[in-house]
């Protein structure tokens, strides 16, 4: 057995980041960006009022309350193309551009105008500057408003659009194929015949690559037969950037997986020292990655979070300290368990305690097979090989959910 930093440095070793490419705003959520990008113009591109009001000079507001004329009223969007002097004002919506001649803007609670509105009753002294948003006061002409290799969030899909970048330079979602492999399934809704299942694996894996911002393409199921997974394999390396099978990677007579992979491309055949998800195959056909994890769903789960999903978060772009998993400490809660050789993955239930420290206690069955308690678990509990652990220590977690 070799211990899983040997395994995932090497699959980190093969994988490469995707080519950037130009890609529409609309489509850019979730990507990391190849290039830094520039403010070509200051944000505010004018100046204006943060509040609705009245533009004026401030120095009419000396002595409150002062009446002033009102020449004229800019909406947001207006050009403003309005003067105000002395004893003037201008009626003014939050966002519309500062008259020529104001300095400072009174806040619309501060004021009365007359009923014809052409006169209006101010209260409220203003310095120059009061509610003015000044030209590049968020982003200067010019600025590097986002640095290359950093995520797009809704907040950063605004700021793209605030500078009009409606196409940015980023490393495109990996398209990862998703292969089941087995006898045993089935894939419809049919009363199954002794000795089947139903394919859980390449659903939840599709479902996991869509939930880490991937492209899922479903590469159906192959028989335990060399030449339909060879099929499979090569369809999928000619169409995606990365393929994921399960199954067929350990000691039975009918595992294909390894030897095909063997054959056809530049496999690596690994028993890793963690529980569950220790036989793992990795292999590049025609420089595309494929990932043959094992066929028990909770280990397929546990083998994609701990192999699959950093290397395919390098493919996209993410620097080497963000690839996951992200580990944080949190108190066990169960009686004395221990491990073997092996680093074990227990499935835990977590919850904070009103200090907000993470508690986890096991979510039930611990087998590999055991997919109910696997989605009963909102952590991974890492009991590293050889260690004990008790009520009260401090471990290791993964986090499978992010809300609490
Ligand atoms: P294997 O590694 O192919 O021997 O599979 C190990 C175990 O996982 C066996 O019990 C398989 O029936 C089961 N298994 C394999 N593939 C799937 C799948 N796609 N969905 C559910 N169980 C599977
Ligand atoms: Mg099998």
């Amino acid at each position: 057995m070799i211990p899983l930093s040997e395994a995932r440095d090497h699959v980190l070793s093969k994988v490469e980041q995707l080519a950037p490419r130009q890609i529409a705003l609309e489509q850019a959520l979730g990507l990391v960006l190849a290039e830094p990008v520039h403010a070509s113009d200051p944000i505010p591109g004018f100046a204006n009022t943060a509040m609705d009001g009245y533009a004026v000079q401030a120095a009419d507001t000396n002595d409150v309350p002062v009446e002033l004329a009102v020449v004229g009223t800019i909406g947001a969007g207006h050009d403003g193309n309005l003067s105000i002097g002395p004893g003037q004002s201008a009626r003014i919506m939050t966002g519309a551009p500062l008259p020529e001649g104001a300095d400072a803007v009174v806040k619309v609670e501060s004021t009365s105008p007359n009923d014809a509105g052409d006169r209006v009753r101010v209260q409220e002294r203003v310095e120059p500057g009061n509610h003015i948003r000044y030209p590049g006061e968020d982003v200067a002409a010019g600025e590097r408003v986002l640095e290359a290799g950093l995520m797009v969030t809704p907040g950063r899909v605004g700021l793209l659009a605030s500078v009009g970048a409606y196409e940015v330079a980023a490393f495109p979602r990996p398209r990862v194929g998703v292969l089941s492999t087995g006898d045993e399934l089935v894939d419809t809704a049919v009363p199954l015949w002794r000795g089947q299942i139903r394919d859980t694996n390449r659903r939840i894996l599709l479902s996991l690559v869509t939930e880490a911002g991937f492209e899922g393409v479903d590469l159906g199921i192959a028989r335990d037969c060399p030449s339909e997974i060879e099929r499979a394999f090569r369809i999928g390396a000619a169409d995606c950037d990365a393929v994921l099978s399960s199954g067929g990677v350990s000691m039975g007579d009918y595992d294909y997986v390894k030897v095909v992979l063997d054959q056809i491309g530049d496999m690596r055949w690994m028993q890793i020292a963690i529980k569950p998800a220790k036989p793992f195959a990795f292999g590049v056909i025609d420089s595309v990655p494929v990932f043959g994890l094992p066929g028990n769903p909770v280990s397929s789960m546990v083998s994609f979070e701990l192999l699959a999903k950093p290397a395919l978060r390098l493919m996209a772009g993410f620097g080497a300290d963000d690839l996951g998993p992200n580990i944080v400490k949190a108190v066990f809660g169960d009686d004395r368990y221990h491990s073997d050789t092996r680093t074990h993955y227990m499935r835990m239930a977590a919850r904070r305690d009103s200090s907000g420290a993470l508690h986890v206690t096991s979510s039930g069955g611990q087998g590999s097979h055991q997919l109910a308690a696997m989605t009963r678990a909102d952590a991974l509990a890492i009991i590293p090989a050889n260690m004990a652990v008790s009520r009260g220590d401090l471990v290791d977690v993964i986090m499978l959910n992010t809300r609490i």
